[in-house]
């Protein structure tokens, strides 16, 4: 078999054979193929399309490049959640606690964020002293013990992913349908759940601008998950603004702790509250929706998603102090006000350009090498649909680089607009696949 054939094919807009899909990333994994002809091939992807077997035969290979974690070990079904990726996004604090709170033991791998999107293995890192990178025996040994582990990918898990990804960067071929499902889901798969809540995210600040593209993701990778018995399911979620008001590492966790604590913003608990009912479902404990939601909400109410919290933070050696006192966390040296120039109602707030303020404070990378600053980021003050008058506070910038302050400043504020008639806000769960 050569490259160069298949590439031609794909060019051609033909269909790739599991025989060629298995070559090509095998030889990505061996280093047999040049990254020239990765990239090319990758383009030709890009511009021809893959049909679902391939789509699907790619996950698989990529799945089996590398290790697969057997959760076996862990009694009960282990439901994994997936976010495509948003800009203050710190779900997966919240309803990973919430859910093993439930009695749902939670295996969580994660990874760090990248450009305008925060991960959150990043997050968690604002706990001194914390783990994140757990070894295989040790991360089922935790979920046992405890109920709940979350754990940056361990061993040499999906390499052929890490590979892809570093030159779809870079050849402008992230954003292509079966690039991504096959990405995401080799990394679900791999990671040994045996369901998956997926959120998919739609809005500018999400890989898909509208409804039929993120649906179109999600059953993409609904179809993936079936075809490997793994029942999957999406949870479509707006990101057109921010989610919550806590953009930034340190910001973020202060805000997941305050949902914890009972005091979380709506868009934030409700799409938690989803997200977390459809893995109770998939658990199987529950067969009811409203029963549980009801459950969660209780755990929510009794502290019990807080205590479910403070033991995950503790097994991984996290210091506790933080969850009381925030000044713990990593602070900025330097903050900013942006403040209304005139008066009227929020009618948007772009998430992407408050997602790449933030990364330029610090709060982000470039590249997956990137150090970021876990005290840097944004609050803000007035999101969609409320009102603001003159000089008052939209947002306040946090930052350790002072150089920034004045330029981030401009484009920062360039994200609200603010129109004099009142726009009815979209509720963030916008359907369930
Ligand atoms: N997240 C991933 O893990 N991979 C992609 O390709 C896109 C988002």
């Amino acid at each position: 078999m050569k490259m160069t054939d298949i590439i031609a094919k794909k060019r051609d807009g033909g269909t790739l054979s599991d025989a060629e899909i298995t070559f090509f990333i095998n030889g990505v994994v061996d280093g047999s193929i040049p990254d020239y002809q990765t990239s090319a091939l990758l383009m030709a992807i890009y511009l021809k399309k893959m049909k679902p077997r391939e789509t699907t035969s790619l996950t698989r290979c990529m799945m089996e490049s590398g290790d697969q974690i057997d959760l076996s070990a862990i009694p009960g079904i282990k439901v994994d959640k997936h976010s495509t990726g948003g800009v203050g996004d710190k779900t997966t604090l919240v309803v990973t606690p919430l859910v093993a709170a439930c009695g749902i033991p939670v295996a969580k791998m994660t990874g760090k964020g990248l450009g305008h999107t925060g991960g959150t293995m990043d997050k968690l890192e604002a706990f001194k002293g914390i783990g994140t990178a757990l070894n295989q025996k040790d991360f089922i040994k935790q979920v046992k013990k405890i109920g709940i582990a979350v754990s940056g990918q361990s061993g040499n898990l999906v390499p052929a992913d890490q590979h892809l990804y570093a030159l779809r960067d870079v050849t402008s071929t992230v954003d292509n349908r079966s690039l991504i499902a096959a990405s995401i889901m080799s990394k679900k798969l791999a990671s040994g759940a045996d369901a998956i809540v997926l959120d998919v995210k739609v809005g500018n600040g999400a890989f898909n601008p509208n409804v039929t593209a993120a649906r179109k993701l999600a059953k993409t990778m609904i179809r993936i998950g079936q075809q490997m018995d793994r029942q999957t399911v999406a949870v479509i979620s707006r990101m057109d603004q921010p989610l919550g008001r806590a953009v930034g590492n340190s910001l973020e966790v202060i805000e997941a702790i305050e949902t914890l604590k009972g005091n979380g913003p709506k868009d934030l608990v409700d799409l938690s509250i989803e997200l977390g009912t459809q893995m109770l479902l998939l658990s199987s404990k529950f067969s009811n929706k409203i029963a549980a939601k009801k459950m969660l909400q209780q755990q929510l109410k009794s502290g019990a998603a807080l205590k479910m919290f403070e033991k995950l933070i503790k097994a991984q050696g996290g210091d506790l102090s933080g969850i009381k006192d925030y000044q713990k966390f990593p602070g900025a040296k330097h903050t900013l006000e942006i403040i209304a120039p005139n008066s009227g109602w929020i009618n948007g707030l772009t998430a992407l350009t408050i997602g790449l303020a933030s990364m330029q404070l610090g709060a982000g990378r470039q590249k997956k090498s990137d150090p970021i600053d876990l005290g840097a980021g944004i609050y803000l003050h007035k999101k969609a649909g409320e009102k603001v008058k003159a000089g008052a506070p939209l947002a306040t910038l946090y930052t350790n680089k002072k150089e920034t302050l004045e330029e981030v400043a401009d484009l920062a504020l360039s994200a609200w607009s603010i129109g004099t008639k009142r726009r009815k806000s979209e509720k963030v769960v916008v359907e369930i696949l």
